[in-house]
């Protein structure tokens, strides 16, 4: 059975004074009863490692560079970040593939560099609402997730998240429907392609305008096996509400 996953992302929000929502979150939650991951900016990762040291609480990066070392100012190695503490590295978040051109062979390259330092990735991918209302959302999802998730992965390394773009920090939110229908899809393509027990074995989670009033509902449907929290992670009460709802 797949262990249920809240992972937060901080986007570039976040200092070093809310690590009180981190301990007011395990205060409230000590046994959260599923993975807790946050994903702070890199320059925080260290630090939350240190303060989480011995909690059920994880620590993650938002986004790594695709080789190991060398002349690349201003980037972030995911060896780097394995020392830093980071366990998890999300690639291919939307914002990352729109503000900085990433494509699906950088975000496979960035998911081969993250599997390589021993860390685990969280692939996203999800369709624009333009893609939705011409009707390719299957077809986007798919091609993200074909030419996104490198090769020879095990089931425990790789959590997909999907992630539509018109849903991340808009309060809309899909239908059930909606969700189970790409959340299907995406079970049927990963068995498809590394076999029935890997492909069972990845963790879907959902993400986009995820808060604890809608939780509980998305959580029901199948194949959503947690949620990748953007606006919400960063405050105890609301984290820990979808926590709770898992
Ligand atoms: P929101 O939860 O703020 O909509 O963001 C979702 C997201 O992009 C998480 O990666």
């Amino acid at each position: 059975p797949r262990r249920k996953l809240a992972a937060g992302n901080w986007k570039m929000n976040g200092a070093l004074a809310d690590f009180a929502q981190i301990d007011a979150l395990l205060a409230a939650h000590p046994d959260p009863g599923c993975d807790v991951l946050i994903c702070p900016p890199a320059t925080l990762i260290s630090p939350m490692a240190q303060r989480t040291a011995g909690t059920p609480v994880q620590v993650g990066a938002q986004d790594c560079h695709q080789e190991e070392k060398g002349a690349h100012t201003g980037d972030i190695a995911a060896p780097m970040l394995a020392e830093a503490g980071a366990r998890h590295v999300i690639v291919g978040h939307s914002e990352r593939r729109a503000d900085h051109g990433e494509t699906d062979d950088i975000v496979r390259a960035k998911a081969q560099a993250a599997l390589a330092a021993g860390m685990r990735v969280i692939v996203c991918v999800g369709e624009t609402l333009e893609q939705r209302e011409g009707g390719s959302t299957i077809d986007v999802v798919g091609g993200q997730l074909q030419g996104s998730v490198p090769d020879g992965i095990d089931g425990e390394q790789l959590v997909v998240a999907y992630e539509p773009v018109w849903a991340i920090g808009t309060g809309k939110v899909p239908t059930n429907e909606e969700i189970e229908e790409v959340h299907g899809f995406l079970r049927q393509a990963l068995q498809k392609r590394f076999g029935d027990d890997t492909g069972a074995g990845i963790r879907l989670l959902y993400g986009g305008s995820v808060k604890p009033s809608n939780a509980a509902e998305i959580f029901a449907v199948p194949d959503v096996d947690g949620a990748l929290v953007g606006g919400a992670s960063l405050k105890a009460d609301d984290f820990g509400g979808i926590i709770a709802a898992l």
